[in-house]
């Protein structure tokens, strides 16, 4: 099971230009589909790819 940096499974989304996080309790390919495409619905930008970058609605400027 891929473990996050807190000891918790599951996949989270970080934004590279503050630290803010969107976590699911889920893991693998299709759980970073659905967590990136309610991170983009919820106005987040960047990669579409766990590696990212990914930014939030604040970095991005949408806020
Ligand atoms: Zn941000």
């Amino acid at each position: 099971m891929p473990t996050t940096d807190d000891g918790l499974t599951g996949t989270i989304l970080v934004c590279d230009g503050c630290g803010r996080s969107r976590r699911t309790s889920a893991t693998g390919r299709i759980a970073w589909d659905l967590l990136w495409l309610q991170a983009d619905q919820a106005g987040w930008a960047g990669s579409d790819r766990p590696l990212g970058p990914h930014y939030c609605i604040v970095c991005v400027g949408n806020g």
